[in-house]
């Protein structure tokens, strides 16, 4: 039984509510966790409120924040192939996969631990005499956190990590359908001493927990990550009281290979962008923009090797790719390609669900290649978020970033060739918050993560993810008080 994290208590839903929690590899349940609703989240609120103002985090030694959140970090490393079994369970994808998630959480929790109290206030030139002028970062207040279920905890950490070093309080809601490893790092918070009311976790669905959240007027920040129409959904939620906003949304990330490139490193990456946690990732590199002399030879490449990807549980070290998180994303990922035929492109390989037995309780889909595919095509544009990608030919480098910028979206892309001018040239054309050249899919805590465009709003990681948790305040003092005289 999965509990509710709430003013340091492991807490049942108010309604004693609950909800299965699915293997997606074979649909079996693997836990029940309590299902919370409005008033759970209401009771979470009040409680980070609570522990924001009477300010015990908020006003400790930023230092000694900062050692709390390397303590979280320390214990992640602890638990690492018990998170990493959770996770992998919890969303299908291989352990050797989570594993990585794992070691990169616990990075974000040690990268923004250092950070804690060294964010920079500054002096600044007062131009009236006589006086000091200041700037100085405290926290926004109470935070709500909103998270997605591709990569739960990796998604968790982005928020949580930099919301306590700045000496925020905060209430999180994760995936209803993947709340696992968020459960277990609100147990490492505990055990790690934050204290009570400064991290709550509420389980539970969007459209009461976290429309509350979103809504709430006791709520400073609202930070969200998933996709557009729930973004702009809380969007319109957080003006209620005109609250900080950060949304990581969608992406449908272009990968423009030139015909220069190294073809094996090019064929590999693509593969790479596009079919970990079989696709199930914002900044997968789904559509393939190829020239066109290299295109027939990089799509016969590339779907021989497709073929040889091994499906399976992500508990089975031979497996490369696992299942879709859920039922009902496999019936998009269906409808998509359903659609995408539709509207007449080619299926080079995949195109439909594998039919191995005992591949048949899990929500598998075959890693799939469509060729003949064009940008006006609602498969190009749209954000299937399956083992899918769409390729398109280009032959010049201007037709090239014109189609990879020909999107809603801007989230991610990447460039592959050996000339690195045209690279440059390319790269401050692509309208995207995060460009690879030459590879694919890289992020880290130092680098900020977020999206131009219906992507999103402002960034994680980096300095600025510790920047969107936080205030700024300029203090300005007269030392040579003395009356005016004006009136
Ligand atoms: P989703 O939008 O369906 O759900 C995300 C979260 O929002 C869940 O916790 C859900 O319960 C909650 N939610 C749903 N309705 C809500 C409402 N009305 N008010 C408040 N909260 C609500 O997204 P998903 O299907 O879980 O995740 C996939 C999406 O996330 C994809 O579009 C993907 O691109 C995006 N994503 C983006 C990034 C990024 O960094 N930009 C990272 C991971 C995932």
């Amino acid at each position: 039984m999965q509990k509710m994290f709430i003013n340091g208590e492991w807490v049942e839903a108010i309604s004693g509510m609950t909800r299965n929690i699915i293997n997606p590899y074979n649909q079996k349940i693997i836990a029940t966790a309590a299902e919370g609703n409005e008033q759970d989240a209401k009771r979470a609120i009040a409680s980070a409120r609570e522990a924001f103002d009477n300010k015990e985090w908020a006003f400790i030694p930023a230092i000694e924040r900062g050692a709390v959140v390397q303590r979280i970090a320390s214990l992640i490393e602890r638990d690492r192939h018990e998170l990493a079994e959770l996770e992998s369970l919890d969303t299908g994808k291989t352990v050797e996969e989570s594993l990585g998630d794992m070691d990169d959480i616990a990075g974000v929790f040690r990268y923004f631990a250092e950070m804690a109290g060294k964010d920079g206030g500054a002096i600044i030139d007062s131009p009236i005499p006589n006086s000091m002028s200041r700037v100085v970062h405290e926290p926004v207040g109470v935070c709500g956190q909103i998270t997605p279920w591709n990569y739960p905890l990796l998604q968790a950490s982005w928020k949580l990590a930099p919301a306590l070093a700045a000496g925020n309080t905060l209430v999180m809601k994760p995936s209803e359908i993947t709340p696992l490893t968020s459960v277990k790092v609100f147990e490492l918070m505990a055990e790690a001493g934050i204290p009570a009311g400064v991290v709550n976790l509420v389980l539970g669905p969007g459209d009461s927990v976290g429309a509350e959240l979103s809504e709430n007027a006791e709520v400073d920040l609202i930070s969200f990550t998933g996709g557009i129409h729930t973004g702009k959904k809380i969007m319109q939620a957080a003006s209620s009281n005109v609250k900080n906003l950060a949304l990581e949304l969608g992406g449908k990330n272009p990968n423009i290979v030139f015909a220069d490139a190294d073809f094996d490193t090019a064929v590999d990456q693509a593969m790479n962008a596009v079919f970990f946690h079989a696709g199930q990732i914002c900044s997968a590199g789904t559509r393939l923009l190829v020239e066109e002399s290299i295109h027939d030879d990089l799509v016969e490449a590339l779907v021989e090797r497709v073929k040889n990807i091994k499906l399976g549980s992500g508990f089975d070290a031979s497996t490369q790719m696992g299942p879709l998180i859920s039922k009902e994303h496999l019936s998009k990922v269906v409808e998509y390609v359903e659609n995408g035929k539709k509207e007449g492109v080619t299926v080079a390989v995949g195109g439909g669900r594998p039919e191995e037995p005992e591949l048949q309780n899990g929500f598998f889909y075959l890693p799939t290649v469509l060729v003949n595919c064009t940008t006006d095509m609602r498969v190009v544009q749209e954000e299937g978020f399956g083992p899918v990608v769409t390729v398109e030919k280009f032959t010049t480098e201007e037709e090239a970033i014109r189609l990879a910028n020909d999107s809603i979206y801007g989230l991610s892309g990447g460039v592959f060739t050996n000339d690195i001018a045209k690279a440059e040239r390319c790269v401050a054309k692509m309208r995207m918050g995060t460009v690879w050249i030459n590879d694919v899919n890289l992020y880290f805590p130092q680098a900020p993560w977020g999206g131009y465009k219906q992507s999103g709003i402002g960034r994680e990681l980096g300095k600025s993810g510790l920047e969107e948790y936080q205030e700024t305040k300029h203090i300005f003092q007269n030392l040579k008080p003395e009356p005016m005289n004006w009136f």
